[in-house]
């Protein structure tokens, strides 16, 4: 669907957030039904959308859309060269559940690959303006690698006033 730099709403400090078509969750009130359409927007190759992500040297990387677990096969492509070739850090949005990802293994390929899921449908009546980088109180930001390791669902923790340059003077977080 579209391609933004520096965006700072898809989680923490400057990111390129990947738009993708595709999505059959149907929350009530979607703020992007557009996007429900996997025939909206432009096909684009994997390896175009990298060089994009790649030329911005600033931004970590967040998947959104609609679903991009709805296309999981090109997403997992596109993060296992971001993973290969930067030190990137991933966040991708998704309407299914942590608990559902785990249990498809095509879905499970692409989870893998991201450091941060945002899960789960947008419900209206939990809406919350008040939330950071998500929707509604039913909606989670999972600490991937942990959860995985684990076994369990780990929240990710975020602080906000733990803002630290990295090496390559990117934001990053604690
Ligand atoms: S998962 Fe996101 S894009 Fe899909 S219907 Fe729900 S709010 Fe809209």
């Amino acid at each position: 669907m579209d391609i933004m730099d520096y965006t700072t709403s898809d989680g923490p400090g400057f990111r390129t957030s990947i738009y993708c078509s595709g999505c059959n969750h149907r929350c009530k009130n979607c703020q992007n039904p557009q996007t429900w359409d996997i025939n909206h927007g432009t096909p684009t190759e994997v390896s175009e959308i990298f060089q994009h992500i790649v030329n911005n040297e600033m931004s970590n990387v967040t998947f959104s859309g609609g679903d991009p677990f709805y296309q999981p096969k090109a997403f997992a492509e596109l993060a296992k060269m971001i993973k290969q070739n930067t030190d990137k850090d991933i966040w991708c949005y998704t309407g299914f559940t942590y608990e559902e990802i785990i249990r498809n293994p095509q879905l499970y390929d692409l989870l893998e690959k991201v450091d941060v899921l945002v899960d789960g449908r947008f419900v209206e009546e939990l809406k919350d303006p008040d939330l950071l980088f998500r929707g509604s109180s039913n909606q989670r930001l999972i600490d991937v690698k942990k959860s995985i390791q684990k076994g369990e669902v780990v929240l990710f923790n975020y602080d906000p006033f733990c803002l630290i340059p990295t090496k390559k003077e990117k934001v990053g977080v604690c």
